[in-house]
């Protein structure tokens, strides 16, 4: 199956990061007919990600906490592209802290990438997508929201990407009578930069998976590949859920 998006435009944020979950959904979504703009912090290099994927993508630099900069961005993408279908909310950084040790400041960092950075950029794609013409929104979430914690920890994570949950479910209320949907995927361990940073080397990671019902850890395209799905039409009747997607690590 093929072109599940093809000539649809779809935004991802923190996608610039060869590892990550982002990049690879760009690379999905643009295997089946989309254009993709790569949103990221201008120290990941963007425009450099996207000119590997070639004509199809476009890298702006856009910090997610910044209201400013997520209106110029989607502006940026409508004028190119004329139009926005599709938002996948991805961008994300956790901290391991204990919860006496959360300050103001990681407080505010950790919830503004996540939680504020999805209301943000929700804000400045809306204006630029169509009604009823199948647009979709996608947030990140994870499986620390639902189990209060992973590996890598942050009390503060947890209750951000518990926030992304409650607030795709009222976007979902808000948006579905003008056909646009709001879903959202809870991934399990997956093998990024990111869980890079946690506790414990790749191996005892690796190892960690074979214990999971379905016997390894995640690849960022296996979190792609569900976005690709909560993106299309093959999911057209579903808005205000949430995707466990962890190899059966967790299962609810
Ligand atoms: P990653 O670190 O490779 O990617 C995160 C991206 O977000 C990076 O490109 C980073 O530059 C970008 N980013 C950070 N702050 C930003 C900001 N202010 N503005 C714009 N971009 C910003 O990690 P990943 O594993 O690919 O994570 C992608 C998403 O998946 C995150 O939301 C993360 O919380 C979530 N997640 C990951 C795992 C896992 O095991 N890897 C598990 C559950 C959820």
């Amino acid at each position: 199956m093929d072109g599940l998006l093809k000539d649809r435009v779809a935004v991802i944020t923190g996608a610039a990061r060869e590892q990550g979950i982002g990049l690879a959904t760009a690379k999905i979504f643009i295997e089946h007919g989309a254009k993709v703009a790569l949103f990221d912090l201008p120290a990941e290099n963007p425009a450099g990600a996207a000119k590997v994927l070639g004509e199809n993508a476009v890298g702006i630099e856009c910090n997610v906490m910044s209201k400013e900069s997520c209106i110029a961005g989607a502006a940026k993408v409508a004028e190119k592209w004329g139009r926005i279908d599709v938002l996948v909310n991805n961008a994300g950084i956790t901290q391991r802290r204990k919860v006496a040790d959360i300050t103001e400041e990681d407080f505010d960092l950790v919830n503004g990438v996540v939680f504020k950075g999805t209301l943000l950029m929700v804000q400045a794609v809306l204006p630029h997508m169509p009604r009823n013409e199948n647009a979709a929104i996608v947030n990140i979430s994870s499986l620390s929201a639902l189990q209060g914690g992973g590996i890598f920890g942050g009390p503060h994570y947890c209750g951000a990407k518990a926030g992304v949950l409650g607030l795709s479910r009222a976007m979902a209320k808000e948006f579905g009578p003008e056909g646009i949907r709001v879903n959202a995927v809870a991934p399990g361990l997956i093998m990024t930069d990111f869980s890079r940073r946690g506790p414990s080397a790749d191996a005892g990671k690796i190892e960690a998976g074979k214990a999971f019902p379905l016997g390894r850890v995640g690849r960022p395209s296996d979190i792609g590949n569900v976005a690709l799905f909560l993106a299309s039409d093959l999911s057209g009747f579903m808005t205000g859920t949430t995707l466990n997607v962890n190899g059966g690590d967790f299962i609810a």
